[in-house]
């Protein structure tokens, strides 16, 4: 104890394949995609003056 780093704890996946946008982004343990913004928001990330 005390040595080496503690990056190998937990088995989990920090981000997974979104299933609204498919692309490998969401992440399980905030709860959301951070390419559409799956399950933080209602609404798909998209901004009024992206047109
Ligand atoms: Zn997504």
């Amino acid at each position: 104890m005390g040595k080496g780093t503690p990056s190998k704890e937990g088995g989990g996946k920090t981000h997974i394949v979104c299933r609204r946008c498919g692309k490998h982004a969401y992440n399980p343990r905030k709860g959301y995609c951070a390419a559409c913004g799956y399950g933080r928001s209602k609404r798909i990330r998209s901004y009024n003056w992206k047109k």
